[in-house]
């Protein structure tokens, strides 16, 4: 990830909300798209299958993996709606928790983020 310290800090990234809520929108679908071809693998592996116990090994970590994958989807779509709000409400773009400024850098390559740089090495 960019972590362009010069990154243009003061560029008004809410100065196109129609554009916003369109790119928004559009990783709305991108992610309920994934959660719904992920439940297909999240599902654990049916016991009337005849395979092998490696075979189900390798299932049972499918879905293992499948499940985290679903976890951060569902964090993602969380997010998302949650800056589809804040374009609504004229706050898209403030950290939620600092209030800085989040760069425009970050919020090409993750809109839907809530918090800026700082604040988010923080809560990793
Ligand atoms: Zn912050």
């Amino acid at each position: 990830m960019s972590r362009d310290p010069d990154a243009a800090e003061h560029e008004d990234a809410a100065e196109h909300p129609g554009d916003l809520g369109e790119i928004l929108r559009a990783r709305e679908r991108d992610v309920l798209a994934r959660l719904r071809s992920n439940a297909e693998s999240a599902r654990p592996p049916s016991l009337d299958e005849e395979i092998g116990r490696l075979t189900r090994m390798d299932a049972l970590q499918q879905q293992q993996m499948a499940l985290h994958a679903r976890r951060r989807l569902e964090l993602q779509l969380a997010q998302i709606r949650g800056a589809l709000a804040r374009v609504d409400e004229g706050t898209f773009g403030a950290c939620a928790l600092c209030g800085a400024a989040i760069t425009s850098g970050r919020l090409e390559l993750v809109p839907e983020t809530p918090f800026c740089v700082p604040c988010q090495e923080r809560l990793e």
